[in-house]
């Protein structure tokens, strides 16, 4: 093609013959892409793209592969899941033994830490569903042990970390949660929700320093998978701190933004905290606080989500008992009102469908006081709800955020057993979500989960099958939905959601230059080979922040 005489820009790079999704409807595959300075110039054809190119221009061959826009996290707690990747990891423990031998040679080369921390262990590895401290007392009877559940929401301590934090018999916990005992009242070593913070309030936490040098090893991590933009579901002034040092240096390789963590305790100070640091928002295409997060409930497994009917599997010991609320409703939805008015994007956590009917609730109340406009309030996780709320997320325009990483078939037996057979058919409902039109903004809930990468997010959205193809034909198969509407919600909807979709989550002319280059089509390939797909290259704001080497 003859060089449009009106056309003046040259491409830094150009990027040919690739299968190129771009998240645009209007055209969802092209085969390049022209990249000037941090921005998208042009997709297209190879010959439209042509004209972009001079002496100066780099042209990288795809090679026939699949690129298209970088992972957005919709729902992370990066910060903590850096830090975790320097402590001991049971993520990938499939039983009891492996748990505990990967805590005793953690232990043996690490003979200079004070404490053994870390965590990661899924309810099912135990009878019951809960460790208790005599299986760490076995192997490190003189060091203190502290452990978190994979989700966070339960801790698991040995007898010295019990001893450390003078908990005994006579100890009790009134609270969100419990200090779980045996049948003879002795502290099992198993802890539930805010009862962990009787041992945690001991255990010494990362000074400054280490915290930057963790987010620096979660940063090159997250590259390794893609990951471009992270969407921060918990956050402080600290943390903000932390991430504008990395900006200032040059060394924020993801566009991060931070809901700020409220609870109980929240007080017009905060609100003013949180309004002057948003105010500082230099460059927000890098590093933006405009939300605030609150956490509702707990979660499905230890039966702290509320429920509108009682747990199934408590049914023969107390009929009645539907979960707990970790705020008061009133004050929550006086707080939400509150925020709703400064302008926050608000984020809650909701897991049982009770709870996500409170928050629909206290939004629309909000809303309806201080104007409906565009407001994008969001409720994370919403493992169940009613068919009557789903559709109310439509009409409020309330975003559902979700992580399709929690629904593996593996880890969901503990789970399902707390739901019962009636309730399943809307277990972490995406599919009737997208029936009512509602976008859907996906993430993974790192370190609450078994995995960052969102390939393992994305595989379990369209098959609802665990890696080895169990169960067969899925779980609740009416809830599996396409690729594509996969793919969306951890790109463009996940842009949608954090209000970000002018510039970020598709490939097209003006947008930031973020995207990935993955080893195999995922268009092409059976859809249970999905979670064997590897990054290969990471580009962000026009710059390789990670590659294998094959697209020099
Ligand atoms: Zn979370």
């Amino acid at each position: 093609m003859k060089k449009d005489p009106l056309v003046t820009d040259t491409a830094d790079q150009l990027y040919i013959n690739g299968h190129i999704w771009t998240a645009d409807a209007s055209h969802p595959f092209v085969e390049a892409l022209a990249v000037k300075g941090d921005r998208i110039l042009a997709v297209g054809s190879h010959t439209d793209l042509n004209q972009f190119k001079n002496a100066s221009t780099k042209v990288i061959d795809l090679k026939g592969k699949l690129m298209m826009p970088g992972f957005n996290d919709g729902h992370v707690h990066f910060l903590s899941g850096s830090l975790g990747l320097t402590v001991v990891d049971l993520v990938e423990a499939k039983t009891m033994q492996e748990a505990i031998q990967m805590i005793a040679d953690y232990a043996k080369k690490h003979p200079e830490l004070p404490w053994i921390t870390g965590g990661g262990w899924q309810y099912s590895l135990f009878p019951g569903g809960l460790p208790t401290k005599q299986m760490l007392d076995s192997i490190i009877p003189d060091r203190p042990v502290y452990l978190k559940a994979y989700d966070g929401h339960s801790g698991w301590a040995n007898s010295k970390a019990l001893s450390i934090a003078g908990i005994t018999k006579e100890t009790t916990f009134k609270g969100f949660g419990e200090l779980v005992k045996d049948k003879n009242g002795e502290p099992t070593g198993a802890f539930k929700e805010s009862a962990t913070g009787l041992v945690t309030r001991f255990v010494p936490g990362p000074n400054k320093a280490a915290k930057f040098n963790a987010l620096l090893t979660g940063l090159k991590y997250a590259a390794t998978l893609g990951i471009t933009s992270i969407q921060n579901a918990s956050g402080s002034r600290e943390e903000y701190d932390l991430y504008d040092s990395l900006l200032r240096t040059d060394q924020l390789t993801v566009r991060t933004s931070i809901a700020f963590s409220a609870g109980r305790g929240l007080n017009e100070k905060d609100i003013i905290g949180w309004k002057s640091i948003r105010s500082k928002n230099k460059n927000p295409k890098w590093l933006k606080t405009t939300a605030v997060k609150f956490l509702l409930d707990g979660v499905i497994e230890s039966h702290t989500a509320v429920m509108i009917d009682p747990y199934s599997d408590l049914l023969q010991l107390d009929s009645i008992y539907r979960g707990q609320y970790a705020i008061p409703i009133d004050q929550y939805e006086k707080w939400v009102n509150r925020l709703d008015q400064e302008g926050f994007q608000i984020y809650t956590h909701a897991i049982g469908d009770a709870s996500v009917r409170s928050v629909l609730n206290a939004y629309e109340k909000a809303m309806t006081a201080n104007g409906q406009q565009n407001k994008r309030h969001r409720i994370e996780h919403i493992e169940m709800t009613t068919t009557v709320d789903i559709e109310r997320f439509n009409k409020l325009g309330v975003l559902p955020s979700m992580q399709p990483i929690h629904a593996d078939p593996g880890t969901i037996d503990v789970w399902s057993k707390a739901v019962g057979e009636q309730r399943l058919p809307l277990s972490f409902p995406w599919a009737s979500f997208l029936q009512n039109k509602t976008k859907l903004v996906f993430g993974s809930d790192w370190p609450a989960c078994i995995s960052l990468n969102p390939i393992r997010g994305i595989h379990n959205a369209v098959n609802r099958m665990t890696t080895d193809g169990k169960p067969v034909g899925g779980w609740i198969p009416t809830q599996k939905i396409s690729l594509q509407d996969a793919l969306y919600a951890y790109t463009a909807g996940a842009a949608y959601g954090s209000f970000d979709e002018q510039e970020k989550g598709q490939l097209k002319k003006g947008y930031l230059a973020d995207f990935i280059v993955l080893s195999q089509d995922l268009f092409k390939i059976k859809p249970e080979d999905i979670y064997k797909t590897q990054v290969e290259l990471t580009v962000v704001g026009g710059k390789k922040v990670y590659s294998t080497g094959l697209y020099e």
